[in-house]
C-alpha cells in the first residue's frame, strides 16, 4: 500500500459538533462555533480580532481590500509561495514585486527588501514557509521606517513563534489556512487576524458583504445596510463546528507531528553530514510547528530521481512551489531580476509524508529508503 503524502486527520468529534450546529437551527455563519474558534485564536495567539473565512485565500483578499490596495500600488512578497498570496493583491490592481529567498531558507530575504521599496510601495507580505518564522524584527523595522503595512501569510504557521510572539500576531494583518493539508483542518477554511485596531470595524463589514450586519446583530445599530464593498467571506457554522473539534485537539496534533518531524530529522542527519542533502534550517528566533518536513537535494535531477525511487518503494513524496515570477501568468509582468534561491527551492526541495496517522515505524522506513537511494548513487 502506498504511503500517501497527506491524510486528513479526524479527532472524532467533528460530526458530533456538526450535528450540534445543525440541531441549534443556525447553520449560516457567525454563530456560536464561529465565535468559539475566533476567541480561541484571539486568546491563545494574542490576536486583537479574528474572523473566520472560507479559506486563507479569502483572508488574503480581505487584507488587500482592507489595505485599500489600488491600481498602481506596489506590494512586495516572496516568489517562492502559493499563488493566492499574489492573486489577492493582483485582483485589486497591485503591481507585485517578487523578492528572493535566503540561501539557507525559503523565507523572504529581509536584506533585499529595501532595494525593492519605491514611493508606490504599500505593503510587504511575508510567508512563514513550513511554519518557520521570517525575520520579523527586521521586517517590522523596515516597514516602520518606510511606513508600510505588513501582512503575514501564516497559512502554514499555526502555533509557531518568533521569539515569544505567536506568528499571525505581529503584522498589521495575518492570514491562516485550514485546508486539509495544514496542521489544523476544516476541509477548506481560513482566518483573518487583525492586529491593527484601525481595521477591525471595516473588516467585519467587508466580511459581511459590505454591510454592517454584525453591528446590527450586536444591537449597536437599529438597521443594517450596504455601506462599503465586501463579499461573502464567512464560512457556515458546519465548517466552524468541524474546525472547533480540531482546535480542541491542537496540542495532541502538534505533539504527534513534532515527533514525526524529529524522527525524520534525526534519521537523516547523517546524510546531511555527508553533504548529500540539506535539512531545514531553523533560525534561533523561530520555533518549529512541524507543518512540513522537507529535504534539499543537490540538483534537480537528484531530486526527481529520488521522487521516482520513493515512488517505486510506495512512498509519495512531492516537490513544492514553482517560482511565481516565472509562472505563465506573471512572466511578462516580471521586471527581469533573477531570483536564484527561489528557483533553486523550486528545483531541489522535496516534501516527505507528514500526517497524524503516520506511524514512526513508517517514518523510519521512509528514512531507510532515502538512505538506500544515496548509497546507490
Ligand atoms: C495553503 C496556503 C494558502 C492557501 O490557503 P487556502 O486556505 O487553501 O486558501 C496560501 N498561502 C500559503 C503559504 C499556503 O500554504
Amino acid at each position: 500500500m502506498l504511503i500517501p503524502f497527506n491524510k486528513p486527520f479526524l479527532t472524532g468529534k467533528e460530526t458530533l459538533y456538526i450535528e450540534e450546529a445543525v440541531a441549534s437551527g443556525k447553520i449560516s455563519g457567525n454563530g456560536d462555533f464561529t465565535k468559539k474558534c475566533q476567541t480561541f485564536f484571539e486568546r491563545k495567539f494574542k490576536i486583537k480580532k479574528a474572523l473566520l473565512t472560507s479559506s486563507c485565500t479569502d483572508a488574503l483578499e480581505m487584507s488587500a481590500i482592507l489595505l485599500d490596495i489600488k491600481e498602481g500600488d506596489e506590494v512586495i512578497m516572496p516568489s517562492f509561495t502559493f499563488v493566492s498570496t499574489a492573486n489577492a493583491f493582483i485582483l485589486r490592481g497591485a503591481k507585485v514585486k517578487f523578492a528572493d529567498s535566503y540561501f539557507n531558507s525559503p523565507n523572504i530575504n529581509a536584506d533585499c527588501l529595501e532595494d525593492l521599496i519605491t514611493s508606490k510601495t504599500k505593503a510587504i507580505v511575508v510567508v512563514h514557509y513550513a511554519g518557520i518564522a521570517c525575520d520579523m524584527d527586521e521586517i517590522m523595522r523596515i516597514s516602520k521606517k518606510h511606513d508600510l503595512f505588513v501582512v503575514e501569510d501564516a497559512a502554514q504557521a499555526i502555533d509557531s513563534f518568533h521569539k515569544e510572539r505567536p506568528l499571525g500576531s505581529i503584522g498589521h494583518l495575518a492570514t491562516f489556512s485550514f485546508h486539509e493539508t495544514k496542521n489544523i483542518i476544516s476541509g477548506e477554511g481560513g482566518l483573518l487576524a487583525i492586529n491593527d485596531e484601525r481595521f477591525i470595524e471595516r473588516a467585519e463589514i467587508i466580511w459581511e458583504k459590505g454591510t454592517n450586519r454584525s453591528a446590527f446583530f450586536r444591537g449597536e445599530v437599529d438597521k443594517y445596510g450596504w455601506i462599503d464593498i465586501g463579499s461573502s467571506f464567512l464560512p457556515s457554522e458546519v465548517i466552524a463546528a468541524f474546525l472547533w473539534a480540531q482546535l480542541e485537539q491542537l496540542d495532541t496534533i502538534q505533539d504527534c507531528r513534532k515527533q514525526i518531524w524529529n524522527t525524520y530529522y534525526n534519521g537523516l542527519k547523517s546524510l546531511e553530514q555527508q553533504g548529500k542533502i540539506k535539512l531545514p534550517y531553523i533560525p534561533e528566533y523561530a520555533t518549529n510547528n512541524a507543518h512540513l518536513f522537507y529535504i534539499l537535494c543537490s540538483t534537480n535531477e537528484a531530486r526527481n530521481s529520488l521522487i521516482g525511487h520513493l515512488r517505486k518503494n510506495k512512498i509519495h513524496a512531492v516537490f513544492h512551489y514553482l517560482s511565481l515570477h516565472k509562472s505563465p501568468y506573471f512572466l511578462n509582468k516580471h521586471d527581469g531580476r533573477v531570483l536564484p534561491y527561489s528557483d533553486s527551492y523550486s528545483d531541489v526541495l522535496l516534501r516527505l509524508p507528514l500526517f497524524f496517522d503516520l506511524e514512526l515505524e513508517k517514518v523510519r522506513y521512509i528514512v531507510s529508503k532515502i538512505k538506500d537511494f544515496f548509497d546507490e548513487v
